[in-house]
């Protein structure tokens, strides 16, 4: 088995932030980071920046991560554009289409990419592996046409068409207004949005914004481009339903159930931090988040983490924290440090943000015993009501065992059962059986004492 580092397809026409081909390239960096979003892009630039020798690895085929990634040029923001051409000048080496599953030893992590095993060797680690959508079961979550709402944009950006499809955009958080936004714009016809925090609290959340110039900027200009739909709050679906394909949702509003005709429900509960690595590596988790220092980093030395894992909180907040890993895991305190306060503003939108959208009970009902949860193993709500924690009801019912690892079912039942699911065990993501015979070959190339 070739356990170099091989040539990574060129996949994406987005060339600065793809791989075209690492041939010979080492696989040994002072600093690596995990994860190719803002965060991963802001720390990678400025540790590259101190002369530091670093590669950012990605699992998708173009670096971005989920707000950057596959953006056609028009659409692009400003802070993308300036961050693609720093990045351009940087030196980092981009490490696309791998995804890092197993670390067998300190200094070492295991990736794979689509037909090949990649041993990736570190002095310094930063963490950046930003965060998912998280999905509450209801009747129907599971027909085809109903998708999360990044999901159904990353879709659409990606080529989907639809020009003229009936789309009910529901669940909860800032992300629901970013997908109207992003779907009008390829004319679908959004017929409304249904936000289940209530006026009142984003009444209090709008206010919270005075402090946050550029957010009140985004707000006004996503209210403009949104007017003409309907904007419903206290509101959430209720039941999904179609011959095989969604034809219709039944939402709840103010207590009151209506039926709606559409081709596709965009349905998201905000989102939840991707922990699962860095709970591998060992890194202290607390409240479902990794736990930094000032300096970000984690409780294990020479372990940073940045963006969404560290809390749920915007694009801005993920580039102050990866500049901020990047620099002091490059010895460059000094300089992080005058980041600080920009970190303590966007935590403070991260709170706010956590307040707003947190989930109100009644949602806990919308699932009853014939719902399903685990949807890769089809295992209903029933079968899971009978169990007293996550690990009890895995080795009962494989809820959390098939190809998403838990990674869907995990947050609902945390919601709906109080479980916590904060236990990981190798391989963070399923990895073909020729990878996993390829462990002890990687620890044996291993130098003594690694390189740290
Ligand atoms: C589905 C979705 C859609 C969103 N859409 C918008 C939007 O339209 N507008 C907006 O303002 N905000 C959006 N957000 C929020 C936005 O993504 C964040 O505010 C911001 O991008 C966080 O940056 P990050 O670098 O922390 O994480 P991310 O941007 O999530 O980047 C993390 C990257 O790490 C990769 N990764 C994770 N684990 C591994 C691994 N083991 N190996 C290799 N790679 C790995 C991921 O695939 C991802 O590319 C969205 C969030 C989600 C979950």
């Amino acid at each position: 088995m070739d356990m170099r580092i091989t040539e990574v397809a060129r996949l994406s026409a987005n060339r600065e932030w793809t791989c075209e081909q690492m041939g010979s390239s080492p696989n040994r960096f002072e600093v690596l980071v995990i994860g190719g979003g803002p965060a991963g892009i802001a720390a990678a630039v400025r540790a590259a920046e101190s002369g530091a020798q670093v590669g950012v690895v990605d699992d998708n085929v173009a670096l971005g991560g989920q707000i950057w990634r596959s953006v056609h040029s028009q659409e692009e923001d400003s802070r993308a554009v300036a961050w693609r051409e720093r990045f351009g000048k940087s030196g980092v080496t981009p490490l696309t289409g791998l995804r890092v599953f197993h670390q067998p030893e300190p200094g070492l992590l295991l990736a794979e990419s689509v037909d090949d095993l990649h041993e990736l060797r570190y002095g310094k680690l930063i963490l950046a592996t930003g965060a998912r959508e998280r999905f509450l079961p209801f009747a129907g979550w599971t027909l085809p046409n109903v998708m999360g709402a990044g999901g159904l944009q990353a879709m659409v950006k990606l080529g989907l068409p639809i020009r003229g499809k009936k789309v009910v955009i529901a669940g909860t958080g800032p992300l629901l207004l970013a997908v109207a936004a992003n779907l009008r714009k390829h004319r679908a016809e959004v017929l409304m949005i249904c936000e289940q925090a209530s006026w009142a609290s984003l009444a209090r959340f709008g206010a919270s914004l005075a402090i946050f110039p550029s957010k009140i900027g985004q707000a006004l200009q996503l209210r403009k481009e949104l007017s003409s739909i309907p904007f419903r709050t206290n509101c959430w679906p209720v039941v999904a339903s179609g011959q095989g394909l969604l034809q219709s949702v039944t939402i709840s509003h103010d207590g009151r159930n209506e039926t709606v005709t559409c081709d596709y429900l965009a349905c998201g509960f905000h989102v939840v931090p991707n922990v699962e690595l860095p709970i591998l590596l060992g890194c202290e988790i607390s409240d479902g988040v990794v736990q930094v220092d000032d300096a970000q980093e984690t409780s294990l030395k020479g372990i940073f983490c940045a963006g969404e894992p560290t809390g749920i909180g915007g694009v801005e907040l993920a580039l102050v924290e990866g500049q901020i890993a990047g620099l002091a895991a490059t010895g460059q305190a000094s300089k992080a440090s005058k980041l600080f306060g920009e970190r303590a503003k966007g935590r403070r939108f991260a709170r706010s943000l956590g307040r707003t959208f947190r989930l109100r009970p009644e949602l806990k009902k919308l699932s009853s015993g014939e719902t399903i949860v685990c949807r890769c193993e089809d295992v209903r709500h029933s079968r899971l009501a009978r169990h007293g924690s996550w690990r009890e009801a895995k080795l009962h019912t494989r809820c959390g065992m098939g190809p998403c690892q838990g990674r869907i079912c995990g947050p609902a039942t945390e919601f709906l059962f109080g479980w916590k699911t904060e236990s990981v065990r190798p391989p963070v993501f399923p990895a073909r059986i020729r990878s996993l015979a390829g462990i002890d070959e990687a620890l044996e190339n291993a130098p003594i004492g690694g390189m740290r």
